[in-house]
């Protein structure tokens, strides 16, 4: 109980890394930044599963997790990083920005400091794209990496696939971060070689020199201590010791699935819920864990013609579609993406092509399973269920379909094992499909959105400080008010160097 931070941030990951290193570049103020996985100092140390950019690490620094895709579908495993750096430690690297209006959304639902003319200096200042860095929209300077594919380099898939987009007509994107931008490209990717630019690479490598900053890996945080309406201290736990730490600024960055599950074992959450687990209720705040937003999406197989051309160890994914569905409002609300071969094993015969709905109006839900700290949450998705996410997503997978009928992808393809050409590929058909086996594309958030007070859902306000509680701020995924039309990492990273910046530069806005 002596020690004392200014600031104790609590979860190393994409935006978690970020705020502390960002926060830390003040030299007077000490923080703490707690990390329930493992610490590696820098890439010399990292194990190969992190990396290996070339594929997702599903197992070896995973929290374990599952969650319901839709009523009908079952549980499936959901991945989560558990490590210094997060999931940005174990993802496939894409390295994507949203739609300037998603950004501009956000800001028209009562956070204006988050328009896109305002979070544009932020991803300029986390990148350093190596194609496109002299463009006035991106960085060339920046912690995280990023660079595409040449089309030498792709593998003979995702040549294919390229090629069978220009057949169906859709124009060719250089940049699929050009935020005026539409088409199939490459996709740019946070890595150097195979290399995997996590924020523990980009940013605490250098970051963990300064003495004011502390990391302490391998420890739980168990739940906030708040005194007299105000957060003090952080409950954790290593190797089974509980001790308290305390802090005079506490940020939460434990990520969209556990940040909620922090905030309910604190008392800070639904009534009903921390009331059915025998947690004292602090304050009812109905938006703790509601409001999930994330990608469902969908894919087709493929059995290759020639087998010999998939290689486990070629990159899983290195071009993209961006477009528009038919008819829709929201302009890129569809993805397709070809994968060089099946994500998760098996035998090596296959490869994948999915559709993900990139904005979607559905909505899930984290619960508790336990008010024990260390259960896995309860995470429901609901996907299919609102009608203008289904028809989308319907639309998006009969243009995923005519793809595998290209005559560009015929030269690769041998048959499409699902959907079995032979079943009812109607409209109605495709959405029994959703409903039964969309997934998610991993990008869960909005679980403690930002919004006005006056919100009832909002559960923090637009600089991530807790409406209900002084001295608690949450910087993660779980900010967003919705999914952004994009794979989520960068914008973590863009929310972590926005509120590290604002706690370094704006300390008294959070009582420093
Ligand atoms: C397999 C996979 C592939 C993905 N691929 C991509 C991709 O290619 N591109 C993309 O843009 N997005 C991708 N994503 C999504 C993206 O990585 C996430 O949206 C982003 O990392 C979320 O950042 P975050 O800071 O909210 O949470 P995280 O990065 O998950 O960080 C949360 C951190 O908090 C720690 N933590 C949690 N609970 C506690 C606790 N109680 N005590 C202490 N520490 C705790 C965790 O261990 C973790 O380090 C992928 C995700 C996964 C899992």
């Amino acid at each position: 109980m002596d020690e004392q931070f200014d600031v104790i941030v609590v979860g190393a990951g994409s935006a978690g890394a970020v705020v502390a290193a960002r926060a830390s570049e003040e030299p007077g103020r000490s923080v703490l930044l707690v990390e329930a996985g493992p610490d590696y100092a820098d890439a010399s140390r990292t194990p190969y599963d992190l990396v290996n950019s070339h594929n997702n690490s599903y197992t070896d620094h995973d929290w374990g997790f599952d969650y319901q895709p839709t009523a009908r579908g079952g549980s499936r495993p959901f991945p989560r990083g558990r490590v210094t750096g997060g999931s940005s430690a174990v993802n496939t690297t894409i390295a994507l920005r949203g739609m300037p209006e998603d950004y501009d959304g956000w800001a028209a639902a009562g956070n204006p400091e988050w328009a896109w003319e305002k979070v544009l200096p932020a991803f300029k200042r986390l990148e350093r794209d190596l194609d496109f860095g002299d463009r006035d929209y991106h960085g060339d300077a920046g912690p995280i990496t990023i660079r595409r594919y040449r089309h030498d380099e792709l593998t003979r898939v995702h040549q294919a696939w390229l090629a069978a987009a220009d057949e169906l007509g859709y124009p060719y994107c250089e940049d699929a971060n050009d935020p005026a931008g539409w088409g199939a490209g490459p996709h740019p990717m946070n890595k150097i070689g195979r290399l995997r630019i996590s924020t523990a690479i980009g940013y605490l490598s250098a970051a963990r020199a300064r003495p004011n900053l502390a990391i302490r890996a391998n420890t739980l945080t168990r739940r906030v201590i708040v005194e007299n309406g105000r957060a003090v201290a952080v409950e954790v736990e290593t190797d089974g010791v509980i001790e308290t730490v305390r802090g005079r600024l506490i940020v939460l960055s434990a990520g969209s699935l556990q940040t909620p599950c922090i905030l309910m074992r604190s008392g800070i959450g639904p009534h009903e819920e921390l009331a059915q687990h025998g947690i004292n209720v602090l304050r009812d705040v109905p938006g703790v864990g509601a409001n999930l937003s994330d990608h469902p999406a969908l894919a087709i197989v493929c059995r290759a013609k020639d087998p010999s051309l998939l290689d486990a160890d070629q990159p899983i994914v290195q071009t993209i579609l961006r477009y528009t569905a038919p008819g829709s409002e929201h302009r890129n609300d569809l993805q397709i993406e070809a994968f060089s071969f099946s994500p998760r094993g098996g035998p090596l015969n296959s490869f994948a092509i999915a559709t993900v709905l990139e904005q979607a109006y559905g909505t899930g839900m984290v619960r508790l399973s336990s008010a024990d700290p260390h259960a896995a949450p309860i995470t429901e998705q609901h996907f299919g269920e609102d009608e203008r996410d289904l028809k989308r997503l319907v639309a998006g997978f009969r243009d995923t379909i005519a793809f595998t009928k290209s005559a560009a992808m015929k030269e690769v393809i041998a048959e499409v094992t699902f959907p079995d050409p032979r079943r009812d590929l109607s409209d109605e058909g495709i959405a029994d499909f959703v409903r039964r086996l969309a997934a998610s594309g991993f990008h869960p958030c909005a679980t403690a959105r930002m919004g006005p007070a006056g919100d009832p859902t909002a559960v923090v306000d637009q600089y991530g400080r807790c409406h209900a509680v002084e001295g608690l701020v949450v910087a993660d995924a779980s900010i967003m008010p919705t999914v952004p039309r994009a794979n989520t990492n960068l914008t973590s990273i863009m929310i972590g160097e926005m509120i590290g910046e604002w706690v370094r530069t704006r300390p008294s806005a959070y009582g420093l």
